[in-house]
C-alpha cells in the first residue's frame, strides 16, 4: 500500500456524541493536515464500568463527518460483529487494537469477517512485546485476502515505561519493519505517551526513524473526553505540533555531507573493531579465571564481585553520559558470556 508521506490519522479516542464527532472532524479538516479522521466506536477498556464506546449508534456520526468534511474515516474493530456493522458505513480504513492483535482467536475471527472486502486494515502492535504475534496477526489477515495492510506502533505495556504509558521499545517496531518492509509503519505517540507532554518528542523520533506517518488522538475539548483525556490534543494544538515536526530526507547528495558522513562511519567501524577486540580479550581473561577456579575448587558465580563491577561501572558513568539502562544491559550480556566461558573451562 502506497501512502502519502507523512500520512496523518487524527481524531478522538472515542466517538462520544454526534456533536463532538462533527465539530472535531470539521476543525481537523480545516487544518488541512489530516489524511484520515479516526474515532473509536467500540472501546476496549482496562476496567469495567468505564465508557466502552457508543457502539453502532456512532457509526452514522462518522459517515456524516465524512460527508461534511470530505475526510476519509477509520475506526477500530475487534470482532466479526464490529466488521459487519461498520461495512455499510463506507469506512476507508479499519484498525485492529493492541489487545485484539495479541489474541489469535480474535484475530482469526476479524480476518475471516474481512474476507472479500477491499478495505485497508492497520494492525497495532500487540500489547506484549512479541514480534511473532504481530506478524501472525498480519498473516491471518493476508491469508483471508486482505491486500492493503499497514502497521501501527503504539508501544508495549509491562516493560517499565517510566513516565510514558507504554514503552516504545523502538527496536521491536524496527524488527517488525525489517521482517515486513513492504508494509507502511505509522507511529501512535498518543498511546505511547499517555499524556500530551511527550507527544511531540515521540513523533519526531518516529519521523527520524523513517516512519510513514502518525496516528494522534485529537478532541475538540480534550479535558472532558470520556476516554484517554490526558493524551488528546485540541485540533489547534495538533496542527501546531505537526508544523513543528521535521520529516528529514533519507539521503543527501551534498558532497560535503557525504564526505563528513563517510569519515564518521569509518570512525564508528574502527571503534567497533576495537570494542570487539577488547571484549575478546576480556573473555580470555575470564577463561583464565575459570582455570584457576577449577584448579582451586572454587565455584564460578560470586555475586558480590559482580555487584561490585556493576556499581563501579555505574559510578564511573557520570562522566561518560551513557544511560543506566544501557550499562546494565551491556554488562549483563558480558556477564552471561563470561559465565558461559568459565563454565566451559570448568567442565573441560
Ligand atoms: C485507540 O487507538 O484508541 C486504542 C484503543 O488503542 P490501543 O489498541 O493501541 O490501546
Ligand atoms: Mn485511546
Amino acid at each position: 500500500m502506497k501512502l502519502k508521506k507523512p500520512f496523518i490519522i487524527a481524531g478522538p479516542c472515542s466517538a462520544e456524541s454526534e456533536e463532538q464527532v462533527l465539530s472535531t472532524a470539521q476543525a481537523l479538516a480545516a487544518s488541512g493536515k489530516v489524511d484520515i479522521f479516526r474515532a473509536g466506536v467500540w472501546k476496549p477498556r482496562t476496567k469495567p464500568n468505564t465508557f466502552e464506546g457508543a457502539g453502532v449508534e456512532a457509526l452514522p456520526w462518522l459517515a456524516k463527518a465524512k460527508e461534511m468534511t470530505g475526510l476519509p474515516i477509520a475506526t477500530e474493530v475487534a470482532n466479526a460483529k464490529h466488521v459487519e456493522s461498520a461495512m455499510p458505513y463506507n469506512f476507508d480504513m479499519l484498525w485492529i487494537g493492541a489487545r485484539t492483535a495479541a489474541n489469535p482467536f480474535s484475530m482469526q475471527e476479524v480476518a475471516e469477517a474481512l474476507r472479500g472486502t477491499d478495505i485497508p486494515v492497520f494492525v497495532k502492535n500487540p500489547v506484549n512485546g512479541e514480534v511473532d504475534l504481530w506478524c501472525g496477526a498480519v498473516e491471518r489477515l493476508a491469508v483471508c485476502g486482505v491486500k492493503n495492510i499497514g502497521l501501527i506502533h503504539r508501544g508495549f505495556s509491562g516493560f517499565g515505561a517510566g513516565a510514558l504509558r507504554n514503552a516504545p521499545m523502538w527496536h521491536l517496531a524496527l524488527e517488525m519493519r525489517r521482517r515486513m518492509p513492504e508494509l507502511p509503519m505509522i507511529c501512535d505517540p498518543s498511546h505511547i505517551c499517555g499524556c500530551r507532554q511527550y507527544i511531540a518528542d515521540i513523533s519526531q523520533q518516529a519521523a527520524d526513524l523513517n516512519y510513514d506517518g502518525l496516528m494522534i488522538e485529537s478532541h475538540i475539548n480534550p479535558d472532558v473526553a470520556w476516554s484517554d483525556a490526558k493524551q488528546q490534543l485540541t485540533p489547534d494544538a495538533l496542527a501546531a505540533l505537526l508544523d513543528s515536526l521535521k520529516w528529514r530526507a533519507g539521503e543527501s547528495t551534498s558532497e560535503s555531507f557525504q564526505t563528513a558522513l563517510m569519515g564518521l562511519r569509518e570512525q564508528i567501524d574502527s571503534l567497533d573493531r576495537e570494542i570487539f577486540q577488547l571484549l575478546a580479550e576480556r573473555m580470555n581473561v575470564a577463561e583464565e579465571i575459570g582455570k584457576i577456579k577449577r584448579e582451586n575448587d572454587v565455584r564460578i558465580l560470586q555475586a558480590a564481585r559482580w555487584d561490585d563491577i556493576m556499581e563501579r561501572a555505574l559510578a564511573r558513568n557520570s562522566s561518560l553520559g551513557l544511560s543506566e539502562h544501557f550499562i546494565r544491559t551491556l554488562l549483563d550480556a558480558i556477564h552471561i558470556e563470561s559465565i558461559n566461558r568459565q563454565n566451559r573451562v570448568m567442565n573441560e
